[in-house]
């Protein structure tokens, strides 16, 4: 990954920035392709992951479609040349604004999450003479077994329509003309590693599918989300995710009517490894039980490990030192939270040293903030 033409390049560069390694990113659409198009899945890139032009392109060239959370997601899928008819939209709080801008741009579907979100939807396209296609966002009580920050299909999260209101969505759908109702979707959660958590997912899947035709209705697509984990303990032993045992647990487990379509939203799973945060160190400072490392990126570059308590590899990639010792690597911001790492074993280091904050391509740049007032991060794309 880091090799020495690559870090030679690194160390003419202003620190910190996100560094993208295209060539992995081009191998991990390609395999994900591969997988999807021999079983008809249908792939919507959740943009939320990351939203550089350049990644935007690799994956929109592979053909696959754009799953959004925001009006401001929908406009960006545009601008980068997904195609209207492979636009999803999902978010528990659709503004009207939101709402108006997607039907006048006629997206592929909205996922909706409440049963008042369905009326209003039906309302404003109502008002503009238009037909709005949805899928209902099912909560299927499925754990996600995940951090709980990012643990989406439980009762208790605030995600999708929970099953005591389906009566309600049935006598809906039958009086609302200006929806079209196309399918079911699912998110269970972010970072799952656990393939039986989507095995469960499929079970519920199915079981819901078939309350709904008892009823008499009948969906064309199934959308089961995202949520394919990836490895961030050692980012290089499998750099590309195991898309072909993913897809095959759906192909296998999901009871598909006739010409019935699936669709994924995968982000982390197709961004994540690609991305590094290259940080420089300004000081090592001695502690009472550890070192510490102090470097120049902090949590406004990368908020997981303060956010999610996430774990990220954390490489020194230009020491030389066969001696290893333990540092907490923090950054610079003033919250004690403001820390990527705790006794984490490095050679030894000193002021200087360029660091690769490892498996950061996903959910990394696009949580950046100026908090501190701190100048924008760039990317650097080779
Ligand atoms: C965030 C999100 C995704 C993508 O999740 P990953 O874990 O990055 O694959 C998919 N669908 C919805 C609705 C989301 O909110």
């Amino acid at each position: 990954m880091f090799t020495a033409a690559r870090l030679a390049r690194f160390q003419q560069e202003e620190t910190p920035f996100y560094f993208y390694d295209m060539d992995l990113l081009r191998q991990t659409v390609a395999a994900c392709r591969t997988a999807s198009e021999k079983r008809n899945f249908h792939v919507h890139y959740a943009l939320k992951a990351n939203v550089n032009n350049e990644l935007l392109g690799i994956i929109r060239e592979a053909g696959f479609g754009a799953d959004c959370v925001s009006g401001g997601e929908v406009e960006k899928a545009l601008e980068n040349g997904f195609r209207k008819d492979q636009i999803v939209f999902a978010g528990v709080g659709k503004s009207d604004r939101e709402i108006n801008y997607a039907l006048d741009q006629d997206i592929f579907c909205f996922n909706v999450e409440s049963v008042q979100e369905l009326e209003v939807i039906n309302e404003l396209a109502r008002a503009r003479n238009k037909r709005a296609r949805i899928a209902l966002r099912i909560n299927p009580n499925v754990n996600a077994n995940t951090h709980h920050y990012i643990t989406t299909g439980l009762e208790e999260n605030k995600f999708g329509i929970n099953s005591w209101e389906f009566d309600t969505v049935v006598e809906k759908l039958r009086s609302l003309e200006n929806i079209d109702c196309a399918g079911l979707h699912f998110h269970i959660g972010s970072q799952v590693t656990d393939e039986n958590v989507f095995k469960s997912l499929c079970v519920k899947v199915n079981e819901f599918k078939e309350w709904f035709a008892e009823r008499g209705v009948y969906f064309k697509l199934l959308n089961v989300g995202g949520g394919l984990g990836v490895d961030y303990h050692a980012p290089d032993v499998q750099p590309i995710v195991d898309f072909e045992r993913h897809f095959a647990i759906f192909e296998q487990f999901l009871e598909l009517d006739a010409g019935q379509e699936v669709h994924f939203e995968l982000g982390r799973a197709l961004v994540a490894q690609c991305g590094s945060l290259i940080t420089k160190v300004l000081y090592i400072k001695k502690g009472i039980n550890t070192n510490f490392a102090v470097v120049d990126a902090g949590m406004t570059e990368l908020i997981r490990p303060a956010l999610y308590h996430a774990y990220h590899k954390i490489e020194n990639i230009s020491a030389s030192s066969a001696e290893s010792v333990k540092y907490d690597v923090v950054g610079p911001i003033c919250e004690s939270s403001d820390c990527f790492g705790k006794e984490v074993e490095l050679p030894e280091t000193s002021r200087g040293d360029l660091m690769a904050i490892r498996t950061a391509g996903a959910y990394g740049e696009v949580m950046t903030s100026s908090y501190n007032l701190r100048p924008k991060i760039r990317p650097l794309f080779l």
